[in-house]
Order: structure tokens, then sequence, then C-alpha cells
């Protein structure tokens, strides 16, 4: 994606101006506000719905910024200089010198801190004097948004502007692990945990529990297309749309294919697109195959099931 300078410069604009705006970023794009201005966290929140006790993410250009901010130990300093810039978030503990706005820790001491990679927000964050409050940027409970065009059918005017970057080339949220105490992961993301187990040399484990307490957000209905979803569809109904893993040579107008061959990676990538298109084009419900329980199958598996709870009652 061409940097275009101009329009970095009207994003740092609006940014200094504490308004909120969508930025690209790898993984998927965010809502971004000044993460040291309440104005600007507080809009973050009216914009996307998002209950108060649902923490932000923060977005650093580097460890230098963010030390300002929180206390780093030396599992963060091995995984940032193995996977930083890049898709995962770090849950670490504030300094009580922090400026970080208590609109987003929820008056909480630890903060979820991220570096993106993708270049133009690189360069935004690069110039800006302040770290970037992002969760994604779709109203909650609702599939993230890997496109401007996402974005801009999600919030239309609602939002001042949107930094074109291109489609996502992750399409998936980042990995989030709790690096305080023992390393635990609290959402599985654009980044594998084996890679991490193998950088920390220690096996990791998967922590729901206390995700139910610390990430409110992860447990209801998330990542829904606002239709209803069916796991493990061997056959369809009448009205449904068919999500498939690999291509077959069939030529129906209600399959979906999220990869060619049946690559992992791929079909995380295509997740939130396909279940966007399908939306669209009025089918009332989607059945999904069984998607392989490995690497990122793991993830795609994480958001169908989670999006697979949507209700009609409850939306
Ligand atoms: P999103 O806002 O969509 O980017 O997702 C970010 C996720 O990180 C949300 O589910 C939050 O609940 C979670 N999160 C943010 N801050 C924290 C924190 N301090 N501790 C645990 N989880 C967090
Ligand atoms: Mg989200």
């Amino acid at each position: 994606m061409k940097m275009n300078l101009s329009n970095i410069k009207k994003a740092k604009k609006l940014l200094c101006n504490r308004e909120c705006i969508a930025i690209p970023t790898e993984t998927v794009y965010g809502l971004a506000g000044n993460a040291y201005s309440d104005r600007a966290c507080e809009k973050i929140y009216k914009l996307k719905k998002r209950p108060k006790n649902n923490p932000l993410i923060v977005h650093y250009f580097n460890i230098l910024r963010l030390k300002k901010d929180c206390h780093i130990n030396n599992d963060f300093i091995k995984l940032y200089k193995k996977f930083c810039p890049g898709p995962i978030t770090f849950i670490l503990d504030l300094k009580k010198s922090s400026k970080i706005s208590k609109i987003i820790t929820n008056k909480k001491s630890t903060l979820a801190v991220r570096f993106p990679q993708h270049s133009i927000t690189r360069k935004l964050l690069k110039i800006l004097e302040f770290p970037l409050a992002a969760p994604s940027a779709n109203p909650s409970s609702r599939v993230s948004a890997v496109t401007s065009t996402d974005v801009k059918e999600d919030f239309g005017k609602k939002i001042k502007y949107v930094l074109e970057g291109g489609k996502s080339s992750i399409g998936i949220e980042s990995t989030i692990v709790d690096l305080r105490k023992k390393p635990q992961i609290l959402r599985l993301g654009g980044l594998n945990i084996s890679n991490i187990q193998k950088i920390l040399r220690k096996k990791i484990s998967i922590n729901n529990k206390s995700l139910k307490i610390s990430s409110p957000g992860q447990f209801k209905v998330h990542y829904s297309p606002g239709l209803p979803i069916r796991l493990n569809a061997k056959k369809i109904y009448k009205g449904e749309a068919y999500l498939l893993i690999r291509k077959k040579k069939v030529n129906k107008s209600n399959y979906f294919f999220l990869s060619k061959k049946g690559n992992l990676k791929e079909a995380a990538k295509n997740l939130y697109t396909l279940l966007r298109k399908i939306k669209k084009k009025g089918f009332n419900s989607i059945a999904v195959c069984k998607i392989p329980h490995r690497g990122y199958g793991k993830t795609i598996n994480d958001r169908l099931l989670r999006a697979s709870r949507y209700n009609e009652k409850t939306t």
C-alpha cells in the first residue's frame, strides 16, 4: 500500500484535536483516539457502543515509549524482540506515573498494549506524541472490519475519518498474552501459541477463567455478522449459506470458500470478509463445515463459536 503523507497528516490533526478516526492495522482496522485523553476515549466507547467495563487496547510505536506507561519484564522483552511490531497484545502492569486515561482501564492497574506492523499506522504513531487507544473498528459484538469500506459501512458519517490502508494482511485480531506472572493466553489470534512457547521455552495455558474476569466482551456474543450460525454442518438447509474450508468444484451461489486448498492462515484472513458478504447477500443463516482444530484453525473456531451465540433477541 502506497504511503500518502497528506492522509497521515490529516489523521494526526484530527487525533491531536481529540477526535476518533479509523486506522489500518495488519490484524483488523482500529477505532483510534488519544490514549491520554478522557474525551477521546469516551468517544470510542460511545461510537462502538462498548460496555465501559471492557478495557481498550493501546497501540505504541516502540518499547521506549511504552516504558513511560508500563512495567516490563524479561518475558516481554523476549517476545517484543521476536514478534514486534506484529499481531501480539501484552497485558502489563501500569506505572503509577502513567498518563493513560482512566476511561480505558476502568480503574484497573493493567493495560493491554500492542505494536502494530502496518507501515501507515507505524508512520502515524511515530509522529504522534501520545499512544493510540484503538479497539477493533466495529460496533460492539459484531464482526471486525478488515477494509476501509467495512468501517464506512458500519459507522457511516459518525466517524470523522478513515485512514486508508488497504485490506488487513492477517485479517483476524491479535493474540493476547498476559505476562504479569506466569504467561497465559487470554485470546487466540493472529500469532500461533506454538511460536510464543518456542521463544519463552515453556508451555502456556489458555486462561478462559481470567478472560471472564478481565475481558468481559470476550465471553458474550462476539464477532457476529448478525445472522444465526450453525457449526460443524455436514449438510445445509433452505435459505442457508454454506461456508467451507476448501474450494470445491461446484457452481452453487450459496457456497463460500475460506481457502483454495484448506490453508488455515488463508482461511482466517478471509473469515470476516465472507461473513460480511453472506450477510449482504441476504441469506437467513450460515452453516459452517467442521474446521480442523489446529494452528489458525483454533482461532477460527474460537471466533465462530462466539459468533454462533448470536440470538436476534440479544442484539
Ligand atoms: P478489541 O477491543 O476488539 O481490540 O479487543 C481487545 C480485547 O482485549 C478485548 O476483549 C478486551 O476485553 C481485552 N483487553 C483490553 N484490555 C485488557 C486488560 N487490561 N486485561 C485483559 N484484557 C484486556
Ligand atoms: Mg473487537
